[in-house]
């Protein structure tokens, strides 16, 4: 992040975008533990834009409710999340006070437009990897890039002698190179203090400040939470990026994203990206920017046929004529080619663009040939390219190296046509083996993963097992001590249970612990999560959640049960359970026993209290 005194003078000067009036309050008032809800509901009626915007989301089918909401209600901002309102209203006010300003060379509306994009593309990755809501994850992606907006507003005069420098053409590291040259930082360090400053959570600013940079820049290992919800934003961007194309590339650019989608776990990865396509166009035009036509990738893909059977090849070499003759002899053969004239920005292309073959050179300045295959071959995405390399005759010990290092076969300089594309034709063969072994491994891996998956599951409730809550929790606390975080654990046990199977029997009970799971499961957020740890007792890992918001979150629970009766057969029983919540700052937790001992220790409180109550 900036130096927070440089971010406190550029604040000060007034220039930056910054929420006023009700965004403003909003965010104050959400900063309290104790913000009450009635009172924040009379806040947001003062504007009848942002209620239009919330019952929208509200009765948007993500939340699937069973009827509509018409007003805003405590029970609407509690679905909604009130973390998600504040965002939702932090960006659409940013939207009205900036669809102009000073700098004559940022296109204000391209900047939104492109913003909605990113937005509707994070929302859909965000509903179907489902680690924030939906509605933050669309909110994330309309702030992604806002740094761009805050230096153009903050210093327009440097803005524009950049924007002419780089001219109309710049790739984004060049832009991001630029900025660091002449402020000193980029926009995407500028966003994350941005956002630390409206009181986004940590996770936030650590997306906002990564996502638009290779994944070998992240300061977090990318299996982490946090580099989940990075690499998730990532794909966003880039599959904004895609909407802009001509339908020409657009297909083949979304494809080359199908990698990234299912390492997050994504299946349907097409229908995903009409998804975000639709929502993008509505979105923007309800602001009136005017997204550009666009039939859906589904369309586009029936027109086009079925897919070119060419490769994708990336050819590294600082001699600029080997380039162009190899990469003319490869796109005439049909395949699609790029090329990098050095090291360092093949490495980027490989990670960026994920190539089937890589053609490089040996000798090169700063990073060389041999040096970049090390790098690939020690990363996931380098580990499966294919990689010839340039050599001359006499170099025999740099190839030996070269092998070493992981390169696949190599090509002689002067280059004969004929010998290269008769040595890629041998990479196609050992690539399609490799699909093929990874096409029948999915029946594999789907067996793998249901036996994985039943060693943590309850065969009564289909609920995870006791097992995996506390490895879950040994991850979910670490990851809130690092990152400074709040993180709360509800421990739930029903009320005199036992009472319930003497005298309904075994199975009885066996049912109504089934109606509690559904009920309970039913209540939580997607991001909470439950197990059944013991007989009658269930613990709830809620991610992010301070001690006042876990209390409510038990209530809803609590209420949840005791509202209706569980029917055993014919007879309406009313059941109730006791809950006990700790919170990681309170306990002072630095390992997970002593946060459930202190769940634990609420829980036998609210028994001794009476039961069917919350306790701390
Ligand atoms: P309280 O928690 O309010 O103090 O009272 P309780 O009656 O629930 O007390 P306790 O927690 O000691 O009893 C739990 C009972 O749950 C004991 C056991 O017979 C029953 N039980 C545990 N596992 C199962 C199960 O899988 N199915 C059924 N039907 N009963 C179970
Ligand atoms: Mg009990
Ligand atoms: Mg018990």
């Amino acid at each position: 992040m900036l130096d927070p005194l440089r971010f406190a003078e550029m604040k000060a000067s007034g220039r930056l975008p910054l929420p006023t009036g009700l965004s403003l309050e909003l965010i104050e008032q959400l900063k309290r533990p104790d913000v009450s809800l009635p009172e924040l509901c009379r806040l947001i009626q003062r504007d009848p834009a942002l209620v239009g915007r919330l019952l929208q989301m509200a009765n948007a089918a993500v939340y699937a409710r069973p009827r509509p909401a018409a007003a805003i209600t405590p029970d609407v901002l509690m679905m909604l999340g009130l973390p998600a309102v504040r965002n939702v209203e932090l960006a659409f006010s940013l939207i009205d006070t900036h669809r102009k300003g000073a700098s004559q060379r940022f296109d204000y509306d391209a900047f939104w437009l492109r913003s909605f994009a990113e937005a509707s593309a994070a929302q859909a990755i965000g509903a179907a990897v489902r680690m924030v809501p939906a509605l933050e994850m669309f909110t994330l992606g309309l702030l992604a890039e806002l740094g761009q907006l805050a230096l153009a507003s903050w210093s327009p005069e440097s803005y524009d002698a950049m924007a002419e420098t780089l001219g109309p053409n710049a790739e984004a590291y060049q832009w991001l190179e630029a900025e660091r040259a002449t402020f000193g930082f980029d926009h995407t360090e500028l966003a994350a203090s941005l956002a630390a400053d409206w009181g986004l959570p940590k996770l936030f600013q650590e997306a906002l400040r990564w996502h638009a940079l290779p994944k070998a820049n992240w300061p977090f290992p990318p299996d982490e939470r946090v580099g989940r919800l990075t690499a998730a934003l990532a794909l966003a961007h880039r599959l904004a990026d895609t909407f802009f194309l001509d339908d020409a590339a657009r297909v083949e650019a979304l494809a080359g994203l199908q990698s990234r989608a299912s390492a997050l776990g994504i299946g349907e990865w097409l229908q995903l990206a009409d998804a975000a396509l639709k929502g993008w166009q509505e979105w923007s035009a309800s602001f009136a920017l005017d997204p550009p036509p666009r039939i859906s990738f589904t369309e586009l893909l029936a027109r086009n046929g079925q897919k070119s059977s060419g490769l994708l090849v990336l050819v590294v070499d600082d001699d600029a004529s080997t380039r162009q003759l190899t990469a003319g002899v490869l796109g005439k053969a049909g395949h699609t080619v790029q090329t990098a004239a050095d090291g360092a920005q093949g490495l980027a292309l490989v990670h960026d663009w994920l190539p089937d073959i890589l053609v490089t050179d040996v000798l090169m300045p700063e990073i060389n040939g041999i040096e970049l295959i090390r790098r690939l071959r020690a990363s996931a995405e380098g580990e499966r390219v294919y990689i010839i390399v340039f050599t001359v005759l006499d170099a025999v010990e740099s190839l030996v190296e070269a092998f070493a290092a992981g390169a696949d076969d190599y090509v002689v300089k002067p280059l004969n046509a004929a010998v290269l594309l008769a040595r890629i034709q041998a990479g196609v063969r050992l690539i399609s083996l490799q699909q093929t072994l990874i096409e029948k491994n999915p029946a594999l891996e789907e067996a793998l993963r249901r036996a994985q998956e039943a060693a943590l599951t309850d065969v009564l409730t289909g609920l995870r097992n006791r097992r995996y809550a506390i490895e879950r929790l040994a991850q979910e606390c670490a990851s809130a001590l690092r990152s400074d975080r709040p993180l709360s654990l509800l421990m739930i046990d029903i009320d005199h249970f036992k009472t319930i199977n003497d005298r309904f029997g075994h199975a009885a009970g066996d049912s109504v612990l089934v109606e509690i799971a559904r009920r309970l499961q039913a209540t939580l957020r997607s991001s909470d999560i439950i197990a059944r740890i013991g007989g009658e007792e269930f613990l709830v890992i809620a991610p992010d959640t301070p001690k006042a918001e876990a209390f409510k979150l038990a209530e809803r629970l609590r209420q949840a049960v005791a509202a209706r009766p569980v029917m055993v057969g014919q007879t309406a029983l009313t059941v109730t359970i006791s809950i006990g919540v700790a919170d990681q700052a309170a306990s002072g937790c630095q390992n997970t026993d002593q946060l459930l001992n202190a769940a634990d220790a609420a829980l036998y409180a609210a028994k001794a209290a009476g039961r069917n109550r919350v306790s701390f």
